[in-house]
């Protein structure tokens, strides 16, 4: 079969592999529909991830297909059944997964390689994070379970909307998907992002005020100014993944306000953060880290009940062939692959 095999920073080949034979409690899924990530575009680009292994490695995370095969003790999956496969699943039992945090499993098992006719499927996600196709449901959205999760996995820990004035920095995919979520719930929501397209793709997902994006501080400060109140927003949800997004996300937050780290830094990354913010205006910073079974099976749902316009974040279908070019040059854009 043909499979996208990442070698190196920046190096994706288009290579002929061996199909793959499910072993026992694994399944083999044909992908029906792969999408492009941001995250898909940082792994290309470092050669290296917490959820990609080795090198060479197979790339792709945000997929679904029809399952073809299963092995041996494989229960409730068979040949046949059209299915969302999420990325990764937790072990289930360790301390982390019983105290409701099984995104944060030390155990955490991960599957990369959505960019290939065939994907082989660990016992860990066959056993709690394949999902059924709703019925009805167009496999292009389906694909966008993935990064729905991530958004209902930070957006369900901000709480409910309780009339507070909440500013999203960046207006990529994550930032309209975080924005749609957590608009409509009482909250007023604002986004920030420099280009006019996102902006206005965001009011389409929600959003009730867009700005530009901050370029430094003092523009940051601006911006925190001129929010409602005059002194920045109760909650600031940071979806850039850019150390200086970090920092104007600390600047824009209200004394005693919250800010949510989303986007991922690369490692190694250091962010310098106001301290004086922090400390005289008791801002809260923390980080939410990708998503868990029950946020997939949420996106499912929401996305088999139309909530959010996510078909507005398509763009034109790509071949595998096309796959490394959409990677360097669009980066966050979604593009769906029929592989
Ligand atoms: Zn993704
Ligand atoms: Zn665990």
């Amino acid at each position: 079969m043909r499979a996208l095999i990442l070698h190196g920073p920046g190096d994706l080949r288009l290579e002929e592999v061996d199909d793959p034979v499910p072993g026992p409690d694994e399944a083999v899924v044909a992908v029906t529909v792969a999408l492009t990530c941001a995250t898909d575009a940082k792994m290309m680009a470092a050669g290296a991830h917490p959820a990609l292994g080795p090198l060479p490695a197979p790339l792709g995370h945000e997929m679904c297909g029809v399952v073809e095969a299963v092995g041996e003790g494989v229960r409730g999956l068979r040949a046949g059944d059209a299915v969302v496969v999420a990325n990764s699943a937790p072990c289930g039992s360790c301390a982390d997964c019983r105290a409701g945090r099984p995104n944060l499993c030390p155990h955490l098992v991960y599957l990369t390689g959505a960019f290939a006719e065939r994907v082989r499927v660990p016992a860990a996600i066959v056993a709690r994070n394949v999902h059924p196709l709703p019925p009805g449901l167009a496999p292009e959205l389906a694909a966008a379970a993935e990064p729905l999760a991530c958004a209902v996995h930070t957006a369900a820990s901000c709480g409910p909307g309780s009339g507070r004035e909440v500013l999203v920095l960046g207006g990529g995919v994550q930032g309209a998907l975080l924005a749609g979520l957590l608009s409509g719930r009482g909250d007023r929501v604002h986004l920030a992002d420099p280009r006019p397209a996102r902006r206005d793709r965001a009011r389409r997902f929600g959003v009730d005020v867009v700005h530009d994006a901050p370029r430094d501080d003092d523009a940051a400060l601006a911006l925190r100014a001129a929010l409602p109140g005059g002194r920045g927003a109760d909650l600031v949800v940071e979806a850039v993944g850019r150390p200086q997004a970090w920092r104007a996300a600390v600047l824009l937050a209200r004394p005693g306000g919250e800010v949510v780290l989303h986007g991922g830094v690369p490692a190694g990354g250091v962010v310098d953060l106001p301290a004086h913010a922090l400390h005289y205006s008791e801002v809260t910073v923390r980080g939410s880290y990708h998503h868990t079974p029950d946020a997939v099976a949420r996106a499912l749902d929401l996305l088999s009940r139309d909530v959010l316009p996510v078909a507005g974040l398509l763009n034109e279908p790509v071949t595998l062939a096309q796959v490394a070019e959409v990677l360097t040059v669009s980066r966050g854009e979604k593009h769906p692959v029929r592989p």
